[in-house]
This record gives structure tokens, sequence and C-alpha cells, in this order.
């Protein structure tokens, strides 16, 4: 795989223009940026490319488009945002590879930074038709000279911009999803222990995925979040209106019973905030785990378990956290997350490896008046190191080996 630093050192980039596919999906309200985590985490390399004289031609995606242009998902807000952390003017072009496009990396002189319109808005960058996507990265191509990949939220995708375009450039892997690697490496390959996984969220059937291979390498697995409910039914539990996946009950049931053979400690909260609604003014209230009355919904986990978890994470020289334990965007459910975010920033002072992964996770931390260096890495690609960490191959990550 060749690096970046490569590109920069190899030639003279001056007059190159030099396609970035960055990670910019930030989440919006209306067209303010509610955490810019992710054009932060992008800079460095559009920086680096930019001040070795590159016209650098950024592409990205928002939200999820339907193939045509919409404005709610329009990447303005994000050049405008992407401009003052650069501390230099970014164009923007209003279509991703039309005149708009064109016209701009025309224009572009050496340094120049250029961000086009969301990928989304062409039906071609994720299709599944392969001849159809290749088209797209065609055209993509032709507004450059070499391609770097530095979205690290995206590699695991298989679409034009991130697998396809690959194959048709000068390719080269950024430093952002360099150091993910980097940091998902050190989780998977001889991790120090002991080594603690903390799941939650609501994404709950593509996490379970991972606890099969995580059984394998962590020691403990503290699980709370939308997640839970269906290990509480695994366990016979009721579980009230709370998020369930039914169809997962006889698979979790497989995974605390492989747990228990293999000596990884599952630990579960042993208490429930129930709320009525999924609303912050609902009435609720702490129930025992095994007690959460039929009419309520569980959204985060109880005191206790908030101590009990901050414990099972104390000794940890190891940590991945992936998902929030409750619907902390609401002020009565954030107390879960905001003790399991302490307890990490607690062992990181004592020198663990402490990994945040996931969008709403990195959200949440910062939601919640934490900084990202009081953590040693928070990944911008939740789906991304979950499959890493799966052990499944990553498209955009095995593209760049082949065109070595
Ligand atoms: P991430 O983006 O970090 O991978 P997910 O997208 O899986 O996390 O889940 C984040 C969402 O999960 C948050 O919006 C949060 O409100 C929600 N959530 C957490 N716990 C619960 C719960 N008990 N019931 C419903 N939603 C929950
Ligand atoms: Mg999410």
């Amino acid at each position: 795989m060749r690096a970046i630093a490569d590109l920069v050192s190899s030639g003279d980039l001056h007059g190159k223009r030099v396609l970035v596919r960055s990670d910019l999906n930030v989440p919006l309200d209306g067209s303010t940026i509610t955490d810019d985590g992710r054009i932060r985490a992008s800079v460095p390399t559009i920086r680096q490319l930019s001040e070795a004289g590159a016209r650098v031609v950024v592409c990205a995606h928002l939200g999820r488009p339907k193939g045509a242009p919409e404005d709610r998902y329009s990447l303005r807000p994000v050049a405008a945002r992407l401009g003052e952390l650069l501390g230099r003017h970014v164009v923007f072009a209003t279509d991703t590879v039309g005149d708009s496009a064109r016209a701009a990396v025309e224009g572009a002189q050496d340094g120049d930074v250029v961000l086009l319109e969301n990928l989304r808005f062409n039906p071609g960058e994720t299709s599944k038709d392969v001849a159809e996507r290749t088209e797209f990265a065609k055209q993509l191509a032709s507004l450059a000279d070499a391609y770097v990949s530095d979205g690290f939220g995206v590699v695991h995708r298989k679409q034009a911009s991130v697998y396809d375009v690959a194959r048709l450039l000068p390719a080269a892997v950024g430093g952002l999803v360099q150091a993910e690697v980097e940091v998902l490496r050190r989780l998977t390959e001889d991790p120090q222990r002991p080594y603690a996984v903390v799941l939650g969220g609501a994404k709950v059937s593509d996490k379970l995925a991972v606890i099969d291979s995580l059984l394998n390498t962590a020691d403990r697995l503290l699980v709370g979040g939308g997640m839970v409910f269906t290990f509480f039914k695994a366990q016979g539990y009721e579980v009230g209106r709370s998020l369930l996946e039914e169809d997962q009950v006889e698979a979790v049931k497989g995974y605390l019973d492989q747990a228990k053979e293999l000596g990884v400690e599952i630990v579960l909260p042993v208490d429930i905030v129930a709320a009525t609604e999924f609303s912050a003014e609902a009435d609720h209230e702490v129930v025992p785990a095994g007690a959460i009355p039929a009419d309520r919904m569980g959204l985060d986990i109880g005191p206790e378990s908030a101590v009990l978890f901050a414990e099972k994470l104390a000794d940890a020289k190891t940590v991945f956290w992936n998902g929030p334990m409750g619907a902390f965007e609401m002020d009565p459910y954030a107390a879960g997350t905001a003790a399991v975010a302490k307890a990490l920033v607690e062992v990181t002072g004592k020198g663990a490896l402490t990994v945040v992964g996931g969008g709403d996770s990195a959200a949440a931390v910062r939601q919640l008046g934490f900084e990202d260096d009081q953590f040693v890495h928070i990944s911008t690609g939740g789906g991304a190191s979950l499959e890493y960490l799966e052990g499944k191959q990553l498209p955009g990550l095995a593209v760049l080996d082949e065109t070595d």
C-alpha cells in the first residue's frame, strides 16, 4: 500500500490534481453542523497535499440521498467549515462531475482546494452494477492525476469513489486511514490485557455480528444501550417496549454459552432507566434489570450499572467502546454514557489504549463535554472499525494493496 508520504516526496506535486476521498459525513441540524469531528480529522491530509503544491480535489458524501440532488444533503455548509479549519478558501462545485466540477478543477491553482458536491447525488457512486459504478469512477478519475483514500468511515464500502477509482489512478492511502488502521491493528494483534469491550447503541443487528470474533480476543464484554434488551430476553427477562431484536435472541444465547466456554466475562446492566415514551419529558424511573414494566422502555443503564461498568473498566489496559449506553441526546438518559466516558478517560490517564468508535458515540463524548485528547483515539468510522474487528476484508483497503 503506497503511503501519502511517498506521493508527497516522490515528485513534484505542483500542477498535479489529486483527488482525495474524505469522510465529511457530519450531523447537520438544518445547515448547522452539530459535530465537526470528521471535518477536523480530514484536514491534515488535505493540508499536507495543498502545502505540497497539489491542486486538491476533495470528494465526499453526506447522508443518504437516493442518487439525485437534494438540497438538505448539500455539502455547501461543509465547504465553509472546511475552509475555516484549513485557513484558506475552499472552492465549492455545485455538482460532482459536471460543468461546475470541471470548471472548478480547471480554474484551480497550485495549493488550491476544491470540494465537489455530494457523491451520492450520482447513482453510480453506490450502484451494485459494476458498469454503472465504473462509469462514474471514470468521470471522477478524469478530474485528477492521482488519488488518495482518506475516508476511513467508508473503506468498508465497495463504492465508486472508494474502490473503483483507486484502480484507475495512481493511488495512495491518506494519513487518517493509516492512523485508524494502525490503532485497530493494536486492538487485534496481541492487545494488552485486560482487554474490555463496551458495546451499545441502536444498530443492534449490525453490532451483534462483531461479538462472535470479539469473544476470541476480549477478556470482558460490557453491554448497554439498545442492544442489551436482546441479551435480557435471552436470559428470560421481560423487556417491555424496549428496543428488541427478537430474531437475534437465539444467537445471543449462543454467544452467552460461548463466552462461558471461552472464559470471557459478559457484564450486563443490573438496573435500567425505564420511561413511558421515547421522550425527555416522559415519566421515567430506575428499575431492576429483570423488572422492566410492560408499558415502559429502557432508555439508559441505571446508576448501579454505571458504577459496575466503571469498576469493570478501571483495571483495563485496552478498551474499545462502540455505541452509547442510552438515548444520551436526551438529558434524563445521558448518565450511563457519561459514566462510561469518564471511566475511559480515567484509564487513559493510567496508560490504557482507549478507542471510541461510532459516529454517535464520538458525538456523545463531545456533547457530554469531553475532549478528543482525553481518549487515545476517537475513530471516524463505526461500521468500518467493526468490520475490521470482525476480520472482514475492507474493499477500500484491499484495492490499495492490489495496486501496489
Ligand atoms: P454509533 O453511531 O456510535 O455506532 P448507533 O448508531 O448504533 O451508535 O446508536 C446510537 C443511538 O443509539 C443514539 O442515537 C442513542 O439515542 C440510541 N440508543 C442508545 N440506547 C438506546 C436505547 N436503550 N433505546 C433506544 N435508543 C438507544
Ligand atoms: Mg450511529
